[in-house]
């Protein structure tokens, strides 16, 4: 826990990219535990799981293996080791992940995992309570920022590569929910910790963004 940087804030902040680039410079295990929660959903959403329901989204996660599997440009995310990399990026897990996620029950068993996963070396953790519950001890804590319309944007220009249809609007109105939803459950708020460093993101590149938390981590 000593060595670990907890990267936590808002939907499309850049989290995931930055703690990867970061962890890929400093040679330290990256830990993307949203994906975690999005497979989780997944397997809800295909096993017709009622996702309000916290005691049976526990049960069902009890009976999952989640694994990460780092390779050189993203996260592969073995489900039961069944690859669901592309599936957990779905706009229907987008639109009930937070749901998923707003469970005490899941969210004991997850921050379990993840501390168990923290466990294996020097690690960047993404997400939304790294932070302030799963690594309060954690060296350096980051939260990145940026405003709604510039992370809504930088997901469109994302999917948009990526050849897959996207809605501008209805993008925005998607981060706005998932951010209120987030920030306002009883479990674990999505909030700044208080030790961490505030990044606002919004007119910086990724690779700035990436140096200021490297700078950072040398302190
Ligand atoms: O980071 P990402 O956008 O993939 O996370 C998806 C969702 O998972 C978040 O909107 C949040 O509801 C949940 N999450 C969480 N705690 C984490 C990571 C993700 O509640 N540590």
């Amino acid at each position: 826990e000593r060595l670990a940087i907890a990267i936590d804030g808002p939907a499309g902040a850049g989290k995931s990219t930055v703690a990867k680039l970061v962890a890929e410079k400093l040679s330290f295990l990256y830990i993307d535990t949203g994906a975690m929660y999005r497979a989780l959903t997944y397997a809800a959403l295909r096993e017709d799981i009622s996702l309000s329901d916290g005691k049976e989204m526990r049960q069902l996660l009890d009976s999952l293996t989640i694994r990460l599997v780092n390779e050189k440009a993203y996260t592969k995310v073995l489900l039961n080791n069944e690859e669901v990399t592309e599936q957990i990026r779905s706009n229907e897990v987008n639109q009930h992940v937070s749901l998923a996620a707003s469970h005490q029950a899941v969210r004991e068993e997850m921050v379990e995992r993840q501390r168990l996963l923290a466990k294996e070396g020097q690690v960047v953790l993404d997400g939304r309570d790294i932070g302030t519950h799963v690594l309060p001890n954690a060296k350096l804590k980051i939260f990145l920022t940026a405003s709604v319309d510039e992370r809504a944007k930088r997901r469109h220009e994302e999917q948009v590569k990526k050849g897959i249809d996207s809605d501008l609007e209805q993008l925005k109105k998607d981060i706005a929910r998932r951010d209120e939803f987030d920030s306002t459950r009883e479990v674990a708020p999505l909030k700044k910790a208080e030790d961490a460093k505030e990044l606002d993101t919004t007119s910086l590149t990724i690779d700035e963004v990436v140096e200021a938390i490297i700078d950072l981590a040398k302190e």
